[in-house]
């Protein structure tokens, strides 16, 4: 037949998160496994993505985004990460950090470059890489703190190697990268004259006093580092789409050509919306953003192991891996279907984030919740037996 989806389609797996999500509303659960973030948006953004549209800004931006939103992007990168940016030439504001990295993938990376990622991984990740035709290779991290070496990742480089990606805080595993592991990361990208794309999105979300380092602000690493950010979580507006790449000038361009022919520009008057919020929060907002998701974790990962579904403890990021093999079933997905089925609670099976059986004793939440929807999926748990 002449009529076909293309090769590229065939790999590619559709998200078991949005899955999850699809059977968590026909079962009339509770959804914890869409990190969908449904915590209250900060009025002043609210309040001003509303104004932007009222005044007119309801037309394209420039391809790499509005003006503002990049000055307030730069200047919080260069206070809060310590990364160096021209506004003009280095930031691109694209439809979440999703779009962002879509458009770095497409912007830098050739059919069957391999590229290195850690494992557990963000599904979208390896499916963005399968999309251009890239190929994903796993360095496995042990639980249950997630450790690997130098040595694992140096085992999987081969001269077709061109980038690692990097996410820190990580999802699933809520893993926060250290200062070690990220020097020596940087010395393999290095030696290998490698890219990084360093996915940031859970940058605000640190516990037990950790602190968010920027693999771009390492010794030599500005040129090949790709920061991935966004505002979907901070600012709890995951359907509003506005992310951001930060790259050297010659990067940025190319992504910033992508960006143009995949979105034309991210939605203008939500951009206004973030911009204002970067500018006028205080540094409060974010330490209270840490410190109340800290209490989340806290209460849902008691409630996890109470029920015999031991916690891997996030570290940042708003996940959980939790042990689920003592619920019936082989696969994750049977485990997590009988979690739904029995006690309307839905997260995803661990396959999603795995490539080889240990997938299966996983299931992954996301307690990115107001408080009352925690203190239910609690309840919910003890009901476990
Ligand atoms: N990042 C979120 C998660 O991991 C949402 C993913 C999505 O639906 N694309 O759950």
């Amino acid at each position: 037949m002449n009529r076909h989806i293309n090769q590229r389609m065939a790999g590619l797996a559709h998200s078991e998160i949005r899955a999850m999500t699809q059977a968590c509303i026909e079962a009339k659960g509770l959804n914890l496994a869409q990190g969908v973030c449904d915590t209250p948006v900060p009025p002043t953004v609210l309040r001003a993505a509303a104004q932007a549209m009222e005044q007119g800004k309801n037309v394209y931006s420039r391809f790499d985004g509005l003006l503002e939103l990049r000055q307030a992007i730069a200047k919080k990168l260069a206070q809060y990460n310590g990364i160096v940016a021209d506004p003009e030439t280095d930031v691109t504001v694209s439809a979440g950090a999703t779009g962002a990295f879509h458009c770095a993938c497409l912007a830098l990376l050739d059919p069957g470059d391999e590229v290195v990622l850690f494992e557990p991984y963000y599904q979208y990740h390896i499916s963005a890489l399968l999309a251009v035709e890239a190929v994903p290779v796993a360095v496995k991290m042990q639980a249950p703190d997630w450790k690997f070496s130098g040595t694992d990742i140096e085992r999987v480089i081969t001269p077709r190697t061109r980038a690692i990606i990097v996410n820190s805080p990580g999802n699933p595993s809520g893993k926060v990268f250290s200062q070690q592991e990220l020097e020596s990361i940087a010395a393999i990208v290095q030696q290998h004259d490698l890219f990084v794309f360093t996915d940031e999105i859970y940058e605000y979300f640190l516990y037990d006093g950790r602190t968010h380092v920027s693999l771009a602000t390492l010794p030599g690493m500005a040129d090949r580092t790709i920061t991935l950010g966004g505002y979907s979580k901070t600012f709890s507006i995951t359907g509003w789409r506005i992310g951001y790449s930060v790259a050297a000038a010659r990067w940025a361009q190319a992504i910033g050509a992508m960006n143009d022919l995949l979105y034309v520009c991210a939605p203008t008057p939500l951009q206004a919306g973030v911009a204002v919020g970067i500018q006028e929060l205080p540094d409060s907002f974010y330490r209270d953003l840490s410190r109340d998701y800290q209490r989340k974790r806290d209460r849902f990962c008691q409630a996890l192991a109470k029920a015999g579904l031991a916690p891997s403890i996030p570290q940042g990021a708003y996940y959980v891996l939790a042990e689920a093999s003592r619920l019936p079933g082989t696969t994750g997905k049977a485990r997590a279907m009988f979690l739904l089925e029995t006690i309307g609670l839905a997260g995803v099976p661990g396959e999603a984030f795995f490539s080889g059986p240990e997938g299966k004793q996983f299931i992954r939440f996301s307690y990115a919740k107001i408080d009352s929807d925690i203190d239910d999926a609690c309840r919910r748990l003890a009901r476990l037996g």
